[in-house]
């Protein structure tokens, strides 16, 4: 039994001092980014969705499913939808979550699935325009995919959004589901990134990460790396995010 205990401890110490596999650190349930108008904290939900809480204002991301996984932190002054896909947009739950100050943000083919229930609170935001509300900026650029066989997925056409959001002094990049597109790999300026990987709809985490290395945030959150094969290969993300020492990977709790 003993050496049994032993030959299984070697085992957990090879595996976690593999070269170039650094241990990935904890999976955290919320994360704190100090910001000029006081912290800025996000709360992962599962996947894609998660809602951000800083200087009274609440920005809830792609929420679908349980309306209550999102109202914990209050009615959402603003609502972030990237695009049509079910794990991004639920008409059900928005109905649940919009109230009367609520401001939907959400790309045209995303505005025009939603239908009267909240129509009268989108703003459609096309690729480089900019809206404003709560003391949150807000821009759209552009997410689609690359790749011949996944082009069906995300195709340029439909127009689906990425958001920047600038919460005081802090920029954050939201992907959609995208690919490494140039409008993703020339971003300046990012403090925080929440950046997809899952195959077969957006990214290999090779891509992911050279993207990126490209543009360099402080911190980047993956996430949306849920796909049909199971989840992707964080450690291997990492391993490749950490030629750039200075940007950190932080894991939080997605699924
Ligand atoms: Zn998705
Ligand atoms: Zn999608």
């Amino acid at each position: 039994m003993t050496s049994i205990r032993i030959l299984v401890a070697a085992a957990l110490i090879a595996s976690a001092l593999v070269p170039g596999r650094p241990a990935l650190a904890a999976e955290l349930a919320s994360d704190t980014l100090p910001t000029a108008k006081g912290p800025l904290v996000i709360h992962p939900v599962e996947h894609a969705s998660f809602v951000m809480t800083w200087s009274g204002a609440v920005v809830v991301v792609d929420p679908v499913g349980d309306a209550g996984r999102y109202t914990g932190h209050g009615a959402p002054d603003l609502v972030l939808l990237t695009h049509i896909h079910g794990d991004h947009t639920s008409p059900e739950t928005l109905a649940a979550l919009v109230e009367a100050k609520t401001l939907v943000v959400a790309p045209d083919s995303v505005a025009r699935e939603l239908g009267d229930g909240v129509s009268g609170r989108v703003a459609v935001l096309a690729h480089g325009e900019t809206v404003e509300a709560s003391g949150v900026r807000v821009e759209a650029f552009p997410a689609y995919n690359l790749t011949e066989e996944r082009l069906a997925f995300h195709p340029r056409e439909r127009k689906d959004n990425s958001y920047v959001v600038t919460l005081g002094d802090l920029r954050v990049f939201i992907s959609g589901d995208t690919e490494d597109v140039p409008e993703m790999r020339s971003l300046e300026d990012i403090d925080a990134a929440f950046v997809c990987m899952n195959l077969p709809y957006t990214m290999t985490v090779e891509r992911a990460a050279d993207a990126v290395l490209a543009f360099a945030p402080r911190i980047v959150y993956p996430y949306h790396y849920r796909g049909k094969g199971g989840l992707s290969d964080l450690e291997a993300f990492s391993a490749l995010v950490a030629k750039n020492p200075a940007i950190e990977v932080r894991l939080l709790d997605w699924y």
